[in-house]
C-alpha cells in the first residue's frame, strides 16, 4: 500500500503501523508512506516498553565496539610499499619492523605471520628474531605513516560515531549506543571490519560488547580479521577458561603472585572472594576481580570536536555505468550527509564528489556552494552538476562518495537583493526555502524516532535495498 500524504497524516499512520517506510518527494514536497503490515497488539506493547527503557536510560545497554588494527606497524607498511611499486607484500613473507639494531632499541615492534610461524616474539631482540628465522627481512618504523593510516581509520569510525576514543595508534573504542539506527552492533561491526579492509587495505579485528573492556578482551580473540562478541552471557565460556595473564590491565608482577593463590585462569579469579584480593591487592585488587567478572563502567573518553568536513562513500554491491542510478545513490548519501551536518548545526560551503571506476582510478571534483547551507536539496543539486560533468558515459563506477566542507557555524545567508530582483521572486525564494528547512526538520526528527533506513527521500527507492545509511 502506497500513500501520499501531508507530514501529519503520516505521523498518524506510522503510529498505527508496524512496518512502514515513509519516503519524501524532493520535488513535490509530500510523504509517500508505504505499509506493509498493520501494528499488532503484541508490537505496540514492545514498542512502549522500548520507549520506557529509552526514557530512563539505566535500562538501556550500552553498545560499544573495540576496532584493533592487527599487525599495525607492519601492514601499514606493506601498504606504503606496495603504494610505492614493491611488488612483494611483506605480510606475506617472513618479516618484521625493528628498531635500529645498533642501539638498545634494536628490538622487535612488529611481525608477520610467517615470522611469527618462527616463533618471532614482539620485543625479541633483532638479533634473536634473525637466530629464530634465517632468512628474515627487517624493516625500518616510519611513525609518518603510522600517524597517516592512523588518521584514515579514525576518519572512518568517525562516519559511525562521534563517540571515538582514540586508545592507542591502532586502536579506538566507540560508543554505538545512540547510533545503531534499527541495526544491530555486531552488523556494525562487521561493515566496520569489511570496509576498513577494502577502503583502507589492512585488516583489523573488532570487539563486540556492552562495555569497554569486554569489547577488549573480545577484539583479542583469534586474529586476524575477526569479529567477536563478547556478550555477558559468553563470558563463562570465552573469557574465563583463558589464562589469567590474558586480563586487561593485569600487570605481569601480579600473575606469579595470582599464581600462589592458585588462581591460574580469569574463571579462578572471578570465582575468588572480592575481599580477600581488595585485602591483598587493595584498589587494584577490586578492579581485577570486577573485570574478570565482566564489569567496567568506564565511559569512552571522546574530544567532542566540531567537524572540518563531513563525508561518506559506498562501495557498491556491484559496478554501475548509469548516470540515473549513480544520481539516485548520490541523494540517498546527500540525505545523509546534510541530516548529519544539521545535527552538528553547522552549514556547508563546499560539495566535493569522488568517483572510484571498477580499475580503482579515483577522481573528485568539487564546487562552492552559492551560500552556506545544509539543505538536503541544496546539496543534491550541486552534487547532482558536479557528478554531470565529471562522469564519463558508461564508465563502470564502484565507488561513489560526497563530502561537503568549509564548515561554519552560521547560517551567513546575505540577503542581498539586487535592484534588477524582482522583490515577489525574492519574497517566494525565501518562503521556498523556509519550507525545506522545515521539511528537512521534519524528516530529521522522524529518522531520529524511526531510524534511517526507514525514512528515505522517494527518489532513491530503487537503492535503498542496496544502500544502507550509516547513522
Ligand atoms: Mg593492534
Amino acid at each position: 500500500m502506497q500513500y501520499k500524504v501531508h507530514s501529519l497524516v503520516a505521523k498518524n499512520l506510522i503510529k498505527k503501523c508496524s512496518t512502514f517506510r515513509v519516503h519524501f518527494n524532493i520535488n513535490i514536497p509530500c510523504f509517500i508512506v508505504t505499509i506493509k503490515t498493520l501494528c499488532t497488539k503484541k508490537s505496540r506493547i514492545d514498542k512502549n516498553k522500548q520507549k520506557f527503557y529509552n526514557k530512563t536510560g539505566d535500562n538501556m545497554k550500552r553498545q560499544i565496539l573495540h576496532v584493533d588494527v592487527n599487525n599495525a606497524f607492519l601492514s601499514w607498511t606493506a601498504i606504503d610499499m606496495l603504494k610505492k611499486g614493491s611488488k612483494i607484500d611483506i605480510r606475506e613473507i617472513p618479516a618484521i619492523i625493528g628498531g635500529d639494531e645498533s642501539k638498545r632499541s634494536g628490538i622487535v615492534l612488529a611481525k608477520s605471520m610467517k615470522a611469527k610461524e618462527c616463533g618471532i616474539k614482539t620485543a625479541d631482540t633483532i638479533y634473536q628474531a634473525k637466530m629464530k628465522c634465517p632468512g628474515l627481512q627487517i624493516f625500518s618504523s616510519n611513525f609518518q605513516i603510522y600517524k597517516e593510516n592512523s588518521n584514515k581509520l579514525y576518519k572512518l569510525l568517525l562516519e559511525y560515531t562521534d563517540k571515538i576514543e582514540r586508545f592507542s595508534i591502532d586502536e579506538c573504542f566507540l560508543d554505538m549506543t545512540h547510533y545503531l539506527m534499527n541495526d544491530t552492533l555486531l552488523n556494525k561491526g562487521k561493515e566496520i571490519n569489511k570496509r576498513v579492509k577494502e577502503e583502507l587495505g589492512f585488516t583489523v579485528n573488532v570487539g563486540v560488547a556492552h562495555n569497554k573492556l569486554l569489547a577488549k578482551m573480545a577484539s583479542d580473540f583469534t586474529k586476524p580479521d575477526r569479529v567477536h562478541t563478547l556478550w555477558e552471557e559468553e563470558i563463562p565460556t570465552k573469557m574465563w577458561p583463558l589464562p589469567i595473564s590474558e586480563l586487561f590491565m593485569l600487570g605481569k608482577k601480579t600473575v606469579p603472585k595470582l599464581y600462589n593463590m592458585q588462581i591460574k585462569t580469569i574463571g579462578d579469579l572471578a570465582q575468588t572472594n572480592k575481599e580477600t584480593l581488595s585485602k591483598k591487592f587493595g584498589k587494584h585488587g577490586t578492579m581485577m576481580w570486577e573485570y574478570a567478572n565482566g564489569i567496567d563502567n568506564s565511559e569512552v573518553k571522546y574530544k567532542p570536536e566540531k567537524p572540518k568536513g563531513i563525508g561518506n562513500s559506498i562501495t557498491l554491491p556491484q559496478d554501475i555505468s548509469e548516470i540515473e542510478k549513480l544520481q539516485e545513490i548520490l541523494l540517498s548519501i546527500s540525505d545523509q550527509v546534510a541530516y548529519r551536518l544539521r545535527k552538528e548545526k553547522m552549514y556547508a560551503n563546499v560539495v566535493n564528489v569522488q568517483l572510484r571506476t571498477k580499475n580503482f582510478l579515483d577522481t573528485s571534483h568539487q564546487k562552492k556552494l552559492p551560500e552556506p547551507t545544509a539543505s538536503t536539496k541544496e546539496i543534491y543539486t550541486v552534487a547532482k552538476q558536479i557528478l554531470q560533468e565529471m562522469y564519463r558515459k558508461g564508465t563502470p563506477i564502484r565507488l561513489i562518495g560526497l563530502r561537503v566542507d568549509n564548515l561554519t557555524d552560521k547560517e551567513k545567508r546575505q540577503e542581498q537583493i539586487s535592484l534588477f530582483d524582482n522583490l515577489e521572486n525574492t519574497n517566494k525564494n525565501k518562503e521556498n526555502k523556509e519550507k525545506q528547512k522545515r521539511l528537512d526538520e521534519t524528516i530529521d526528527k522522524l529518522k531520529e524516532k524511526y531510524g534511517n533506513n526507514l525514512i528515505t527521500r522517494a527518489g532513491k527507492m530503487q537503492v535503498e535495498d542496496f544502500v544502507k545509511f550509516k547513522k
